[in-house]
């Protein structure tokens, strides 16, 4: 019923068209957030006592791929309520920061940003800098993070940060901070090739004073924040879900549309065994994240099955997009057709969230059952 609501609600709303409205402008309608609202999209994965609708993971995934189809800044703002920073907060915050943060995400008022990568330190993520000190009353906050998505956008950040100046993973909590704290600014906005509309910029933090009472995952417990964010990663692959079925869906109708030497392009076997793959490389892909998503149940998902479906999937949605728009020739590669837009968005996925590489490194961790240190000895 939902998916079909969604099917509508796509057509109702012309998301095909503004989809290209959105790579062309770099905006997104502001009154589609209310809109997503109101049919419960928004915080559907979050505590009911806080407004959310108590739905496991599986149900927002596949809505973030539906919608994802047309475009993944349409379906940004469902991952962001529902696989995002906020189910931190909705898992390990206090009380006084959900009540502050949760019921706003489900009306379309807040929203929360994860700010974990630092200018030197991406993929080796435990050597952020961005530390807290103790002040006693307060913490004092200072240091820079980068890449940050819905940066100056957002109303709230889950801040990663070291503790102290002792070095390691063990250090490192998170603190909440609302936009417009003093002393926390926002750098340029990124250029990036795709996403386009989607805000990212660098985080500031210049002496920020953080009341002690905005700590949400203290020192020590910097495994609630990873195994945390691999529901994040389960969206991430919902999203490459969605681009390449609307790639495929594109594809689909063009080759029984376009003619070439008398024909529809769809009658040459060529085309018809690229069509093909693409099908069952993306039915593969699906049956990884839908394991991922439905074994996380409303918890947290297995750091394997995670790991694997993002993997696949992020791989899966550049090959698919890329087939797509060979299969498209010349319009292919025009702005007229969706699919260079595609292929651009695309290409987001294997980097945000984590890289292939890093991914690599952690289920080969889990296959052997040791971990394999990446710094000199
Ligand atoms: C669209 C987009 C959205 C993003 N959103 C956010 C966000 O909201 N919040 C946030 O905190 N960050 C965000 N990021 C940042 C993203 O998480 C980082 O870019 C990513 O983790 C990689 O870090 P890096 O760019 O510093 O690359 P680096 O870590 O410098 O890596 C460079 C290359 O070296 C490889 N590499 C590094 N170490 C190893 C190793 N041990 N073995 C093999 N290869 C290795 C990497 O895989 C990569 O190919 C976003 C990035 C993008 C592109």
């Amino acid at each position: 019923m939902l998916l079909d609501s969604l099917k509508d609600m796509a057509k109702r709303e012309g998301f095909r068209d503004l989809a290209f409205e959105i790579d062309r402008t770099g905006e997104f309608p502001a009154d589609l957030l209310g809109k997503f609202a109101k049919m419960g999209l928004l915080g559907m994965t979050l505590s009911s006592q806080f407004g959310g609708g108590d739905e496991d993971s599986l149900t927002a995934i596949l809505a973030i791929e539906e919608l994802a189809k047309h475009s993944p800044m349409i379906a940004a703002a469902v991952f962001e309520s529902n696989v995002g920073a906020v189910r931190v907060i909705d898992m390990f915050g206090t009380e006084a920061q959900k009540e502050a943060v949760i019921p706003g995400v489900c009306n379309g008022e807040n929203s929360v940003s994860v700010c974990m990568t630092e200018p030197e330190s991406g993929s080796d993520l435990t050597s952020l800098t961005t530390v807290v000190e103790d002040k006693g009353d307060h913490l004092l906050l200072n240091g820079r993070k980068c890449f940050i998505t819905g940066a100056g956008h957002a109303s709230h950040y889950v801040v990663y940060c070291r503790f102290g100046e002792e070095k390691g993973y063990k250090a490192i909590g998170a603190v909440l901070l609302e936009k417009g704290t003093e002393g926390f600014s926002f750098g340029k906005q990124e250029e990036f090739m795709g996403l386009r509309g989607m805000p990212s910029c660098d985080l500031i933090f210049d002496n920020v004073c953080v009341p002690r009472e905005n700590v949400v995952i203290n020192k020590g417990d910097f495994s609630k924040l990873m195994l945390t964010f691999d529901i994040e990663r389960c969206g991430n692959s919902a999203m490459c879900l969605g681009v390449a079925g609307g790639a495929l869906e594109e594809a689909k109708k063009y080759t029984t549309e376009r003619k070439a030497f008398g024909r529809p392009i769809c009658e040459f076997q060529d085309i018809q065994f690229k069509v093909a793959d693409m099908a069952m490389k993306l039915d593969a892909a699906k049956l990884l994240v839908y394991r991922a998503a439905s074994n996380a149940g409303q918890g947290l998902p297995s750091i394997y099955e995670a790991s694997l479906g993002k993997c696949f999937a992020n791989e899966m949605v550049k090959e698919v997009t890329d087939t797509a728009m060979q299969i498209f020739g010349g319009y292919g590669y025009s702005k007229e057709f969706p699919l260079e837009r595609m292929a651009r968005d695309a290409r987001a996925w294997s980097v945000a969230g984590g890289t292939l590489q890093m991914l690599r490194i952690t289920m080969a961790s889990m296959i052997y059952g040791r971990r394999f240190s990446q710094r000199p000895d």
